[in-house]
């Protein structure tokens, strides 16, 4: 394994084991659920905004070490974007993690996530909380 797969891995584990923005989000506006049966992986947002700001995120959740990680290091990114900032790192994390694209240099840390366009099986843990996100953010336009 090299230097950087190393760090990456780190950065992963990190997450997991001590994921940042969890629990729950009192008075939370809007809550979505996400589920990915192929690895049972489960991330629950919960999310308070302000106009087109979110304001707060935090996240609960179970499944994979790629799972959790991403939806921490997700929440970590999108906390205090408005949804237009935030649906255009969600682009760019898929761009990376299913297209194999460079990491973008706005995806920070998340970038210990690309190699898992090598491993097809983990990309649907990967973009997980990323598909809730965009979930959360029709639901915030539609009401
Ligand atoms: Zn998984």
């Amino acid at each position: 394994m090299g230097l950087l797969e190393e760090l990456y891995q780190e950065i992963i584990l990190k997450h997991y084991r001590n994921p940042r923005n969890h629990g729950e989000l009192p008075g939370a506006r809007l809550r979505v659920l996400g589920h990915n049966p192929a690895c049972g992986d489960r991330v629950e947002l919960q999310l308070q905004t302000d106009g087109e700001r979110i304001t707060e995120v935090r996240f609960l959740g179970q499944g994979c070490a790629i799972s959790q990680a991403s939806a921490s290091l997700m929440t970590e990114l999108v906390k205090g974007k408005t949804w237009a900032e935030a649906l255009e790192l969600e682009r760019k994390f898929k761009a990376m993690v299913v297209e194999g694209a460079a990491p973008a240099p706005e995806l920070g840390d998340l970038a210990a996530l690309a190699g898992v366009h090598r491993l097809p099986a983990r990309v649907k843990c990967a973009t997980l909380a990323w598909n809730a996100l965009e979930q959360a953010a029709r639901e915030a336009r539609a009401s």
